[in-house]
């Protein structure tokens, strides 16, 4: 999966390629779909929601730039699989899930997997969360409208985010960094997430 999904599109990193090849992917979907779970694909995770194709999650998270020490804030946990390669390549990740039942069932995998530095937090993550910012960088796993402004301010200043803006049904992989004066807004590749629903992205 690592060679011919991802490092043949390019990704480059060593870390986020050690990281990827580490974490058991199929750990976080039902039996069901693990025959087809290190293909080059998006998944089905229930809920209606899905765990992304394997080359972006580890193109969104080279283009963090993490370097081991990092707090890390993702929005859309999922199935926690996103979360558990942040983990692998920073101090400590915290994750925002509007779906509890999802929510739930990544928590329950993240412990059996032993991943002790990912804090799980169930509400509107257009709202980032607060109490535990700022962050050095921030991954934003679903669709949005926009850059939504409670994320930038929650940013360090020289933190990066990733994030994919567009409409419902496509979108453009985009990575903003908070300087002293504003954000510089950098546009990687198009793809296609699940929505973003909350009162900073797309309305119910
Ligand atoms: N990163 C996940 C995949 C995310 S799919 C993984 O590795 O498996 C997108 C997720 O974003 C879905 O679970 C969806 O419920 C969640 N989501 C959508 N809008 C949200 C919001 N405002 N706050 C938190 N989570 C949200």
């Amino acid at each position: 999966m690592v060679d011919r999904q991802i490092v043949a599109r390019g990704v480059k990193d060593e870390r986020v390629l050690a990281a990827m090849r580490k974490v058991p992917r199929h750990e976080f979907l039902p039996e069901a779909l693990r025959g087809m779970v290190y293909g080059d694909s998006a998944l089905p995770l229930g809920d209606g929601q899905t765990m992304s194709q394997p080359y972006m999650v580890a193109l969104m998270t080279e283009l963090l730039g993490l370097t081991g020490a990092e707090r890390v804030l993702e929005i859309g946990t999922g199935s926690g699989y996103q979360a558990a390669v942040l983990a692998e390549l920073c101090g400590k990740v915290y994750t925002v899930e509007r779906i509890k039942t999802l929510a739930d069932k990544a928590r329950a995998t993240l412990d059996r997997l032993g991943y002790k530095s990912v804090a799980i937090k169930v509400y509107d993550g257009t709202y980032g969360w607060k109490e535990m910012a700022p962050f050095d960088a921030i991954m934003v796993t679903a669709g949005s409208p926009d850059i939504p402004a409670p994320l930038v301010e929650q940013l360090k200043e020289g933190g990066r985010m990733v994030i994919p803006v567009g409409d419902r049904y496509g979108q453009e992989l985009k990575k903003v960094t908070k300087t002293a004066d504003g954000t510089i807004v950098e546009r990687s590749v198009p793809c296609v997430f699940v929505p973003l629903i909350g009162n900073h992205g797309w309305k119910e």
